[in-house]
């Protein structure tokens, strides 16, 4: 290599950000980044996020977000191996392109949100607490966690330490104001839940709008939200407002957003109990 060549490279590798090494793959719909060996985000232009794993023998989508043309071809030119498509729970930001996969897998509970999405012409079958997918070398299982839908899951790889939680928790701001409500009580026994697997060995949560934060959550992140959701359940929540958004159709009437060290709970005050 010449002098000059080598100076080129230098700067280029001293002026790019450290994460453009790792983007494999942009359009005007989408960008995905490799967050680790075997490990990918989605991140699409409105915000959403899906992930791809790949174990030694096959493959998982976890969410399929709003409008990404040709989605399964883009999975493709990531990863060849039998592809899983698992849906952390059924919001339309979370299964825009179902109609793309043949097969999708989510919780019973949420079913009555399929009703909402565009019809689908595909197999579905039903994941519960404790399954497993095995994607060979990649164990990923299933952790109920109902709140912010009745029947949000979260994903665990143990061996990577890793969990993809969907809207479970939230991304920095947990939505509990949506139709057909959960009790605080609910998300509060989930955040119990999240709190022990961490304490068993997960540290990083890859939450479902992963371009609001750009890392995993910690534990420190469930176990405010755990104490913000306690204080509103017993009444002594400091300083709620009123959220200015409303969710056409599924949004509560009166949503309220609190807030505590720098997470956020948006609920709506008559389905608290
Ligand atoms: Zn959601
Ligand atoms: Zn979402």
């Amino acid at each position: 290599m010449k002098p000059k060549q080598h100076l080129i490279i230098l700067l280029l590798s001293i002026v790019l950000p450290a994460n453009v090494s790792s983007q494999v793959f942009s359009n005007a719909d989408l960008t995905i980044t490799k967050l680790e060996e075997g490990l990918w985000v989605v991140e699409t232009t409105d915000k959403t996020t899906m992930y791809i794993i790949e174990g030694s023998e096959k493959a998982m989508l976890i969410d399929t977000g709003t409008k990404c043309d040709n989605l399964d071809e883009i999975v493709r030119s990531i990863t060849k191996k039998p592809l899983y498509v698992v849906l952390t729970h059924l919001h339309f930001d979370h299964a825009g392109n179902i109609g793309f996969f043949p097969d999708i897998y989510f919780h019973a509970a949420d079913t009555l949100l399929l009703s909402r999405l565009k019809p689908y012409k595909g197999t579905t079958h039903f994941v519960k607490d404790g399954d497993i997918f095995d994607l060979g070398d990649k164990k990923i299982e299933v952790k109920h966690m109902p709140a912010h839908t009745p029947g949000s899951i979260v994903l665990i790889d143990r061996a990577n330490g890793n969990c993809f939680s969907g809207d479970a928790f939230g991304s920095g701001q947990v939505w509990l104001q949506l139709w057909p409500f959960s009790t605080m009580e609910t998300y509060i026994e989930s955040c119990r839940k999240m709190e022990q697997l961490m304490n068993e060995g997960i540290s990083k949560i890859y939450c479902g709008h992963y371009p609001y934060v750009k890392k995993p959550l910690d534990i420190r992140y469930i176990k405010n939200m755990q104490l913000l959701a306690e204080s509103i359940n017993n009444g002594t929540v400091p300083d709620p407002q009123p959220f200015s958004i409303r969710i056409p159709d599924i949004g509560g009437p009166n949503p309220m957003i609190a807030t505590l060290n720098g997470v956020s709970i948006v609920y709506e005050p008559s389905k608290i109990k």
